[in-house]
């Protein structure tokens, strides 16, 4: 599934082709992107909305019109946009909606798993739907190791658990919570309140320095990610453990272990991440 650094990546690309035109023509043939909605009239809906900007908070991207309206598009597993600057694009299967510009180039649509959604959203409604699902931007500047310790503070659930909800922290998936873990050394079922304020310091510095690595890299490229311009990332090269059960850890040479965690298969170095018994104020707490 996109995370942060694919979403951002793919944000980046739609900005030069979104910002500033309007939506011409819109079809939707798929009812499940806009279920419960009717396709056709949220097609309808779209259509002669102008984008003033291309944003993205978690894993939405958000294209906000001048309206005040916003289009919410999450892409879950397989969700990708091509754009085609000749308004010629080529025949898809997988393809669920198509908006013609007015610039008459065209922005596609596709979803093998079709598991992705588009919700159109009316100005009073964009930031609280938001801010109900989706908690700080760990990229943003202002983003401190003491947000990440607020929201872990009291829960008992794993670490990663923790991590992987969305209200925690924007934008981390399986991949990248696996790389965060992997880089402050703790291990992925170490409770989250159990974490001393070294190790959520340290949890934050990874689950930034994480982040930053796949969006230099364009994001990874697993199963169906695509860039708009039909282009590929290249993170996956630089995973640390993510996929790569039995392959030594760079740190120090330990096969790398597979384990299943909050239902997720998760990838750590059994020598460098170590469960500790849990100790002191930290048991107190719990
Ligand atoms: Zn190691």
């Amino acid at each position: 599934m996109p995370e942060l650094p694919e979403v951002e990546t793919v944000r980046r690309r739609l900005v030069p082709v979104l910002e500033g035109r309007g939506f011409a023509d819109v079809e939707i043939t798929d009812a499940r992107l806009t279920r419960p909605l009717d396709p056709v009239e949220v097609a309808r809906e779209l259509e002669g909305e102008r984008v003033a900007v291309v944003d993205r908070r978690g894993k939405y991207l958000i294209v906000r019109f001048e309206s005040g309206r916003a289009l919410l598009v999450h892409l879950r597993m397989t969700g990708s946009f091509l754009h085609d600057a000749l308004g010629q694009l080529p025949d898809d299967p997988h393809r669920r909606a198509v908006v013609r510009l007015d610039d008459g180039s065209d922005v596609a649509y596709r979803d093998v798993r079709r598991f992705g959604t588009w919700l159109l959203l009316e100005p009073a409604e964009v930031d609280a739907y938001i801010d109900a699902r989706v908690g700080r931007e760990p990229l943003a500047a202002g983003y401190r190791a003491r947000h990440l310790a607020e929201e872990l503070k009291g829960r008992r659930a794993p670490v990663k658990a923790a991590i992987l909800d969305q209200r925690t922290v924007a934008g981390v998936g399986n991949i990248y919570a696996d790389e965060a873990l992997w880089r402050a050394q703790i291990h992925p079922l170490t409770p989250a309140a159990a974490l001393g304020p070294d190790e959520v310091q340290a949890l934050h510095r990874g689950i930034r320095r994480a982040l930053q690595g796949g969006l230099r890299r364009q994001g990874s490229t697993l199963r169906d990610y695509r860039l708009p311009d039909g282009g590929t990332g290249g993170a996956q090269h630089e995973f640390k453990v993510y996929g790569r059960g039995g392959e030594p850890c760079e740190r120090c040479g330990t096969p790398i272990d597979k384990i299943r965690v909050a239902g997720r298969g998760t990838w750590y170095c059994p020598s460098c991440q170590r469960l500790e018994p849990v100790a002191g104020e930290a048991r107190r707490r719990l």
